[in-house]
C-alpha cells in the first residue's frame, strides 16, 4: 500500500507517541513509514522496536529547520544515523540556543512588569525544542491573554516590542548535518516559499530528493514539481505530514490520516541504496 515518509510524533509537535504511529501504520497495511520530527531524533529508539516487534518498515528520519532570508526552509533526513556524535552535537546546540533565545524573550517581558518565569516556560515545553508557542501557552495559563493566538498577537509576534530573533541556520549547514549522519537530504513542502530558485544550489552540495506529494499540492503542483526533480535528477518523495486530529488546531484544514498520502515501496528502496553508498563513503573517508 506505500510508505507515508513525513509523519510527525509527539515528540516534536504531533499529537501520537512513535508507538501509536507505527500501530496504526501497520494496521492501515503501509509497507513503510518514516517518523521525522522537528529537530529531534528522541522517537526514533521507541518507533524502531515497536516496528521490529511487529513487523513494519522503518524509516529513521527527521525533519531539520532551516532559513534563508525571509522563508524557513525544512529538510528531510532519511536512514539517519541518529547515534552519529556531529548530529546529537548540532541538536543539544541548537536547543541550548532556543532556551537563550527564550530567556531573552522572558526578560523583556519581565521588564514590562509581565510576571512570567523562564521555569514556566520550561516546563510548558515539556522537554520539547522550546520556542514561542511554549511562551504563548505560559502566558495564557498566566491569565495575560485568553487564547495562544492572542498571545502571539499581543507579545510574541515579529515586529512586536517583545520579540528576539531567532538564531539564523542556513540550509547547507543542515544539508551537511545531514549527510555527515549518512542521512539522504530531501527537501520537504518545496512550494511552501514562493520562490524556488533556491533548489538548485542546494543540489550542488547534496541534497538528494524534493517532496513532492503533499497534503496540499494538487495536480499542477505535483507537475511541477516532479518537472524540477527530472530536471535534477532528485528523488521524489512523499507523506501527509501527519501531525495529529487537533480539531482545535486543524479546524479548517481537512483531516488528513496516516497513509492517505503514499509513495510506493521503490523510493523507499532508492532511499535505502543512497543511503548505503553515504556510509560506505563515510568509512573511506573516516
Ligand atoms: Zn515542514
Ligand atoms: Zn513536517
Amino acid at each position: 500500500m506505500g510508505a507515508d515518509l513525513h509523519i510527525h510524533s509527539n515528540e516534536s509537535d504531533g499529537i501520537l507517541s512513535p508507538s501509536e504511529i507505527v500501530k496504526i501504520a501497520k494496521k492501515l497495511g503501509l509497507s513503510a513509514i518514516s517518523i521525522t520530527d522537528h529537530d529531534t531524533i528522541n522517537g526514533l529508539d521507541e518507533a524502531i522496536s515497536t516496528s521490529k516487534k511487529i513487523g513494519l518498515d522503518f524509516i529513521p528520519g527527521i525533519e531539520l529547520s532551516s532559513e534563508s532570508e525571509d522563508w524557513d526552509i525544512h529538510i528531510l533526513g532519511y536512514f539517519i544515523d541518529h547515534n552519529s556524535k556531529e548530529l546529537r552535537e548540532y541538536l543539544k546546540n541548537l536547543q541550548n540556543k532556543r532556551e537563550i533565545r527564550a530567556k531573552k524573550i522572558v526578560n523583556n517581558l519581565k521588564n514590562a512588569g509581565i510576571k512570567i518565569e523562564f521555569e514556566q516556560v520550561a516546563r510548558e515545553s515539556h522537554g520539547e525544542s522550546i520556542g514561542r508557542p511554549h511562551l504563548a501557552r505560559t502566558l495564557v495559563k498566566l491569565g495575560y491573554v485568553d487564547s495562544v493566538q492572542k498571545a502571539f498577537h499581543v507579545f510574541l509576534k515579529r515586529d512586536g516590542p517583545y520579540y528576539v530573533k531567532k538564531y539564523t541556520i542556513y540550509p547547507d549547514e543542515v544539508i551537511k548535518i545531514l549527510l555527515k549522519a549518512n542521512a539522504v537530504p530531501v527537501l520537504a513542502h518545496p512550494l511552501s516559499n514562493s520562490n524556488i530558485d533556491f533548489i538548485a544550489p542546494l543540489v550542488k552540495i547534496g541534497l538528494m530528493g524534493i517532496e513532492v506529494y503533499y497534503p496540499r499540492y494538487n495536480r499542477f503542483k505535483i507537475n511541477k514539481l516532479i518537472e524540477i526533480a527530472d530536471r535534477y535528477g532528485l528523488i521524489k518523495t512523499g507523506g501527509t505530514d501527519f501531525h495529529g486530529s487537533d480539531p482545535k488546531i486543524n479546524s479548517k484544514i481537512r483531516y488528513i490520516n496516516i497513509g492517505d498520502i503514499t509513495v510506493n515501496d521503490k523510493v523507499v528502496k532508492i532511499l535505502y541504496k543512497k543511503a548505503k553508498e553515504l556510509r560506505k563513503f563515510q568509512k573511506i573517508e573516516g
